[in-house]
């Protein structure tokens, strides 16, 4: 078999299948492709949206919120829903409060750190308009065009049975492939 050029190399990178006498070849990305037009994507939903695992990076007064939604009384455990303490174990980010220009970076970088496929849940007022802090110096007021965001939360703050409510509607989405996590 020859062996592939540059070329070729970058084509199979980008999901094309080689054409090879006698060999059957494919991609992950072909693979990936495939598997989104079956049954077997609905099946790899119903696992994604029963194992939201969420990073507890709490910001302002509603990480506060977020916090309780993973203590004992709510048992978000049932539905699936796990606080992580590392964003290489989470699989959802709650934006939870306002988030200030200097705060900016170290979110990125968790998110960057974050496995795919990964969503986001905006929580309260200051995270989806700046809230209190509309128009200040200091406060991100378009968080919506930095992250894919799936879920917005309104209210200061939302109580834990909202943020849990938020949850549910982020795994209807994610069983009815509506969601950013997924090109469908
Ligand atoms: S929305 Fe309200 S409760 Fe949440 S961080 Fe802003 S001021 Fe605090």
């Amino acid at each position: 078999m020859d062996e592939l050029n540059d070329n070729e190399i970058v084509e199979s990178q980008e999901g094309f299948v080689e054409e090879i006498p006698g060999v059957i070849t494919t991609t992950s990305m072909a693979i990936n492709d495939f598997l989104k037009k079956t049954v077997a994507q609905d099946v790899i939903n119903w696992g994604r949206k029963n194992s939201l695992w969420f990073l507890t990076q709490p910001m302002g007064c509603c990480g506060v919120e977020m916090i309780a939604t993973g203590c004992a009384h709510y048992d978000t455990d049932r539905f699936g829903i796990i606080p992580r303490n590392s964003p290489r174990a989470a699989d959802v980010m709650i934006i939870s409060g306002y988030v200030t220009r200097k705060y900016l970076p170290a979110l990125k970088t968790l998110w960057e750190q974050m496995a795919a496929p990964k969503w986001v849940i905006c929580m309260g007022d200051c995270s989806i308009s700046g809230g209190p802090f509309y128009e200040s110096y200091s406060t991100v007021q378009n968080i919506d065009k930095m992250f894919p965001i799936d879920v917005f939360i309104p209210g200061c703050p939302p109580r834990p049975e909202a943020l849990l409510q938020g949850f549910l509607e982020l795994q209807k989405k994610i069983m009815a492939k509506k969601d950013n996590a997924t090109d469908y």
